[in-house]
């Protein structure tokens, strides 16, 4: 097991939102097809995202909120606020855009979220951008454990959001010692959003991790026991909030740079060019939608390097 420290990235957008990454990092580039893993807040949501329209294109993007409003706008017509338990999961394929705004409301006090990208495989990747919004995931009950799947399956329990590698992503509500079964053939992550956490795997390892701080699980390991650090005041309450991922190794090489994932630099320049151009030159996928934010984030300057394709390591 390997434990990955968040890096504080300030975003490149209208307001000056920090979120933690820990996908990628230096010590870890994916977990399966999991590519990117940003997690934000608990901050005020007065203060909240506000994200302008921007593009992706070759992955998909993950929205999972454990407190707060947001509303999601695509040029796929999707206007779709998404709230705790519920999923965004918006296809890029070969070009979307969207932007994101926390809604304030009285009833919510802070946002609190991740957002992760997985992704698409060659096969997947030139296919047009769609968007599915889920209201209600499964959920399983086992000891000290609930679990909320919200891509893939896990204990039994399987949503039916669409992906395109084997993959798997869930909430855990622990509210005590509690053990989950992995599978072997495939890597995992945990990251615990609120409490920390003991880590022990069936073969003897054991991490303390954190909030915020995340654990990857290489291939080989069957069932990982998770152990809440609980209240130092109150060591009865022990509780922790965990995000799991996981999926078979994502061998494809990739390049993944600013908000794009291609195979080739060129296909990477002829995306930041159909962007930069949206207004004079609209293609499918990067026209203007309504939009209560205005405005749109344009791709940054390509390095002086050249983009290599990259694998797992
Ligand atoms: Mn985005």
């Amino acid at each position: 097991m390997l434990l990955v420290e968040p890096r504080e990235i300030k975003l490149t957008t209208r307001s000056e939102i920090a979120v933690r990454r820990t996908i990628p990092h230096a010590k870890l580039r994916r977990v399966g097809a999991w590519v990117f893993l940003d997690h934000f807040g608990p901050t005020p949501q007065v203060d909240g995202m506000t994200v302008a329209a921007h593009p992706h294109t070759g992955l998909q993007t993950v929205t999972w909120l454990f407190e707060g409003q947001v509303h999601h706008r695509d040029s796929v017509g999707s206007s779709q606020l998404i709230r705790p338990g519920q999923l965004n999961l918006m296809t890029a394929g070969t070009g979307v855009a969207h932007s994101e705004k926390a809604r304030v409301a009285a009833e919510v006090s802070n946002l609190h979220a991740v957002q992760l990208w997985v992704a698409l495989p060659n096969s997947a990747s030139n296919q047009p951008p769609s968007f599915e919004h889920l209201n209600e995931l499964p959920q399983f009950e086992s000891p000290n454990l609930t679990g909320t799947v919200f891509i893939g399956e896990l204990a039994g329990a399987a949503s039916p959001a669409k992906v395109f590698s084997p993959l798997v992503a869930a909430q855990l509500d622990l509210t005590g010692i509690a053990s989950i079964d992995l599978r072997p053939d495939w890597e995992y992550a945990i990251l615990p959003v609120a409490g920390g956490v003991s880590a022990f795997s069936a073969d003897g390892e054991t991490l303390e991790a954190a909030a915020t701080e995340l654990v990857y699980l290489p291939m080989g390991k069957d069932r990982l026991t998770l152990e809440p650090a609980g209240d130092q005041g109150d060591p009865s309450a022990k509780t922790a909030t965990l995000l799991l991922i996981g999926g078979e190794p994502f061998d494809e090489e990739i390049i993944m740079w600013w908000n794009f994932i291609e195979r080739t630099p060129e296909a990477i320049a002829a995306k930041r060019e159909q962007w930069n151009a949206r207004e004079t030159h609209p293609v499918a996928g990067f026209e203007n939608f309504e939009d209560e934010i205005g405005g749109w984030i344009p791709a940054p300057e390509l390095p002086n390097v050249t983009l290599r394709p990259r694998g797992r390591s």
